[in-house]
């Protein structure tokens, strides 16, 4: 059965003749979890606000990136104001949206990343159809589907310029349940035209028990064959981790610490081969995690062989690169080159492409490694 083999694990050679992962030549690897509207270019805000006669914090880069940047934890509700200082410079604005989708994949195509699926929620860069509108803006006319459509464009021209595969994953906000129906809808009309998911995103405390929105878009995403993932367990409790999986039927977790906390949870999702998307440098400043990164649930994800992935978050707020995570990894809780190969494998393994292509790029991944290749593949 051709979906098992893709799932078998990996024969490593007892010498790796290449070794890829190093911090000085880093490339081939797949990132699963990255927020667009969280990775923007300082000189992009700039420009808009400029354009556009908004009003910033400051006017220049190292201005901007003071309030909207920073490299000491604060809590999650100060991570998630940062957003308020740059947003209203390029949501509503068609140019703006595009360029940014384009800029990020130029961005990734840098650090050494061959895959990428990146999330946004349409409705935090509309100004238009969206209620209530987001950042204070005034009404426009810059709908939601007009998003989707103008990120489309951005990813698919820097996948033409810089030689890398970019899809999306579309957030419903969990304070938003009102936008949620409209979010799968998306989904369902650009499926593998760039989008390949589904996310809710935002404050976990909002349980999706009280508000049906959320509930009836994973449904209906479960019905379409839409992929889901969920943020879950990140400052939450195990238990919105398990809403995530029984309720919404996630296929993956954004983040999920905390379902360390609940062994029996723990278990049962690592015989399910549940994958979490880790961001440990974004857990850290958000103050999801425990500020000592050798205590680190990602050294237990390690060492007990869970599927997992590395990844970035929001790499303009936490001042970062891929190679940031790779580094806090390496140093703090004992990665390996074989650790980060594994990482990328298992992050193919789990994205959401199709199994065509998710096989063309674990081919890729094995090439990169130099891997003994069994003849399945
Ligand atoms: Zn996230």
């Amino acid at each position: 059965m051709e979906g098992k083999l893709a799932f078998e694990k990996p024969k490593f050679p007892s010498t790796l003749k290449k070794v890829f992962l190093c911090e000085t030549c880093m490339s081939g690897e797949v990132e699963l979890h990255v927020h667009l509207d969280g990775s923007i270019k300082a000189e992009t805000i700039l420009y808009f606000a400029n354009k556009r006669g908004i009003k910033l914090l400051a006017e220049t880069v190292e201005g901007l990136l003071q309030h909207v940047a920073y490299s000491k934890p604060m809590s999650f509700a100060e991570f998630l104001a940062k957003f308020d200082h740059y947003m209203p410079a390029i949501a509503g604005d068609r140019e703006a949206v595009k360029r940014i989708a384009y800029e990020f994949v130029e961005m990734k195509a840098k650090e050494g990343v061959i895959y990428v699926e990146v999330r946004y929620s349409p409705h935090f860069l509309a100004n238009s159809k969206v209620d209530p509108l987001p950042w204070e803006q005034e009404e426009g006319d810059l709908t939601p589907e007009e998003v989707v459509d103008l990120v489309n464009q951005g990813l698919r021209e820097g996948e033409r310029d810089f030689n890398i595969k970019a899809r999306s994953i579309l957030c419903c906000m969990r304070h938003r349940p009102n936008w949620s129906p409209e979010v799968v809808e998306l989904c369902k009309k650009y499926q593998n035209d760039t989008v390949v998911a589904i996310d809710l995103a935002g404050n976990e405390m909002v349980s999706c028990k009280e508000s049906s929105g959320h509930r009836e878009a994973y449904e209906e995403a479960v019905r379409s064959g839409i992929h889901r993932t969920v943020h879950a367990g990140e400052i939450g409790p195990p238990s919105v981790v398990r809403e995530a999986v029984e309720i919404l039927k996630a296929e993956r977790i954004g983040h999920g610490y905390h379902t360390t906390d609940d062994p029996d949870l723990y278990k049962e999702l690592l015989e399910k081969n549940m994958h979490f998307e880790l961001c440990p440098w974004s857990s850290y400043l958000t103050s999801a995690c425990c500020s000592d990164f050798t205590k680190h649930p990602a050294i237990q994800f390690k060492n007990d062989k869970a599927n997992y992935s590395l990844n970035t978050d929001d790499p303009l707020i936490f001042g970062s690169t891929l190679n940031k995570d790779y580094k806090v990894a390496k140093k703090y809780m004992g990665f390996t080159d074989e650790d980060f190969m594994q990482v990328n494998i298992n992050a193919a393994r789990s994205c959401f492409l199709p199994e065509k292509e998710k096989r063309e790029l674990l081919n890729q991944l094995y090439e990169a490694y130099d891997m003994i290749l069994s003849t399945e593949f």
